[in-house]
């Protein structure tokens, strides 16, 4: 890749990231306005992006679980584990508290696709039990 091609890319990088840098939360051991990109607070030092956050993937996996009755147990309990370890580490001021919404609602997605889904095998195993298989 020549060095152009490199600078234009890197240009067109920091040119869909200017909208995301440019979102300021407060710090929360500071009261600091922060990017939501930075990894540390630049007033105090204290971890605004320390960990990337999961919220996104949690999101994907509370969707999945609703979605696929196969698998909807296992993405419902990953949604579930990540959704609940994200939130924590987001009041603990440790990862990108914009993903909070995103992370609790996964969560939620997660529980019912998990209860629904074990409601459903469970009707299904007594169902087939009362059949006299
Ligand atoms: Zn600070």
């Amino acid at each position: 890749m020549s060095y152009t091609s490199r600078t234009q890319t890197a240009i067109s990088d920091a040119r869909t990231d200017d909208a995301t840098y440019l979102t300021l939360q407060s710090c929360p051991a500071c009261v600091w306005p922060v990017s939501v990109k930075a990894p540390t607070c630049p007033q105090c030092g204290h971890p605004i992006n320390a960990y990337k956050s999961s919220a996104t993937m949690v999101l994907v996996f509370g969707v999945l679980s609703l979605l696929l009755p196969m698998y909807g147990v296992v993405f419902g309990g990953l949604a579930w584990g990540f959704g609940n370890r994200e939130v924590r580490g987001i009041d603990a001021g440790l990862r990108v508290a914009s993903g909070r919404t995103k992370a609790r609602v996964g969560r939620v997605l997660g529980v019912i696709g998990t209860v629904f889904w074990s409601g459903v095998f469970f009707l299904f195993v007594v169902a087939m039990a009362s059949s006299g298989y």
